[in-house]
């Protein structure tokens, strides 16, 4: 018998009952994705091409000018800011932090800069922007956008996340009429969205994706947009983008996934919540645990079990102790202070949750 990569380095395995988590390596690939990447890997490609042809396969599908693949939706962000402030200049791309009376500043509403394993600041600076916010940390309109434009702006950066302040926050339609109103691009980071072509009509420059989330590829990114600032993002390769450099195997593997996630969709709701209902029944039976199925806080289709945990052990105890033991059950702890633990099942097959739902009972027997 072949040993398993848990076995050969001496990992724990691991159950992934927290959504598409970077630490865990966020998403399984369906077979067709990769029969794409071993087609790939066994292949050479002129690699320009490769870009190009991919580019204009995905906007096609998708409904924007041009697009690229790109190492990571980070990868993406910082390339983007790179290609507004350069716009096409050769010094730039050799010289991307010297200034030159370039137009640096990135305005993005307060409440958008927000820690999704790195700061989205960092990713801004990387491409050489200089971060300005907007508004407060609870509040954004239109009018506070407005208000920090200068003429060293080079865009707009609005965050569509569960990550973000949610409240009182400019909506997308409105900080792109700024942006228009302005001559400005507007960048929009939709990393983990599912909604690949609405941004684009309502009017973004570019849209920027993460290919292992919501669209469940291999290790990658995804920026679509207008053709000539997709162009500025693409030549970025050949400066600061050459240590963000994506392979053939995960180039092709991404658009594999992009293809069959416009196709198929992801699971609906409604399989989910179906797949949810004995999960959470047999949960239920387990003493001090009471859970409930409940939609995703940010409104997305996605259902979650809500567990809530009383009796001695708090919630927070639970959570170390689900990752304590092989295999490892991960779960979404935003909510552990208020003694609520949440599964996340999109990645967790039936047996997983069998598993789960073991692991659960010893530890609150
Ligand atoms: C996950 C995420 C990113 C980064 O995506 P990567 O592909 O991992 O680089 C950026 N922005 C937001 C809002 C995210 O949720």
């Amino acid at each position: 018998m072949t040993q398993t990569s848990y076995e050969k380095y001496n990992l724990k395995e691991v159950i992934n009952a927290s959504g598409k988590m970077t630490i865990l390596g966020v998403s399984k690939v369906s077979d067709r994705v990769k029969k794409a990447q071993a087609q790939a890997g066994d292949s050479f490609y002129e690699m320009a091409d490769l870009s190009k042809q991919t580019g204009a396969y995905i906007a096609k599908l998708v409904g924007s000018e041009d697009a690229l693949v790109v190492s990571s939706a980070s990868a993406g962000i910082a390339q983007s800011i790179a290609a507004l402030i350069g716009q096409g200049s050769r010094y730039h791309l050799y010289h991307p932090y010297e200034r030159r009376g370039e137009k640096r500043e990135i305005i993005m509403p307060k409440g958008h800069n927000v820690d999704y394993g790195t700061g989205i600041d960092v990713m801004i600076a990387q491409g050489g922007g200089e971060l300005v916010e907007a508004g407060y940390a609870n509040r954004c309109t239109s009018e506070d956008l407005e208000m920090m434009i200068t003429d060293q702006t080079a865009a707009i950066l609005y965050v569509k996340s569960h990550h973000t302040v949610q409240k009182s926050m400019v909506s997308i339609e409105e900080a792109i009429k700024v942006a228009k109103g302005n001559n400005l691009p507007f960048i929009l980071d939709a990393a983990a969205e599912e909604d690949l072509t609405g941004y684009i009509q309502m009017g973004a420059d570019l849209v920027i994706y993460s290919g292992a989330k919501a669209i469940e590829g291999p290790s990658s990114g995804l920026v679509v947009g207008k053709a000539t600032y997709i162009e500025w993002v693409r030549m970025q390769g050949l400066g600061l983008g050459r240590s963000m450099k994506i392979g053939k195997e995960n180039i092709l593997g991404f658009t594999q996934a992009l293809e069959d996630y416009v196709t198929n969709g992801s699971e609906s709701g409604e399989a989910m919540k179906a797949r949810l209902a004995p999960f959470v029944k047999s949960l239920n039976e387990i003493p001090d645990v009471s859970c409930r199925s409940i939609q995703d806080g940010a409104g997305r289709e996605i259902y979650r079990a809500e567990v809530t945990i009383s009796g001695g052990k708090s919630a927070s105890e639970v959570i170390t102790e689900l990752k304590a033991k092989s295999p490892a059950v991960y779960t979404r702890d935003y909510r552990s202070n208020n003694g609520i633990i949440e599964f996340d099942i999109r990645a967790v097959n039936e047996q997983e949750m069998l598993k789960i739902t073991t692991r659960l009972s010893e530890i609150m027997q």
